[in-house]
């Protein structure tokens, strides 16, 4: 099975926005993941925070986050356009 690109994306309550961040003391993320960006829109008010990897198997790597993290989570397909390439500019 080939690799593919996924957006792993998580929507919390703004409740859980600080425990989701503690849980890595006690449920370390995957090695695999280290460097991946993890952004989040939390500080605008929208609970929202999403990483992209590339995987065979997005539920087998879904089921290595940590599991509060993972509860929130969904996994979808995911595609880059680029502005002034595959989108004309002015
Ligand atoms: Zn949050």
């Amino acid at each position: 099975m080939a690799s593919k690109r996924y957006a792993f994306v998580n929507e919390h309550p703004a409740e859980m926005c600080a425990e989701l961040f503690e849980e890595a003391k006690e449920h370390p993320w995957p090695a695999a993941l280290n460097d991946v960006e993890l952004p989040c829109l939390c500080p605008s008010g929208r609970h929202l925070a999403w990483f992209v990897a590339d995987t065979e198997d997005p539920d087998a790597l879904l089921g290595t986050i940590p599991p509060k993290f993972r509860g929130g989570t969904k996994v979808h397909d995911y595609a880059v356009a680029v502005i002034g390439s595959s989108i004309p500019t002015a």
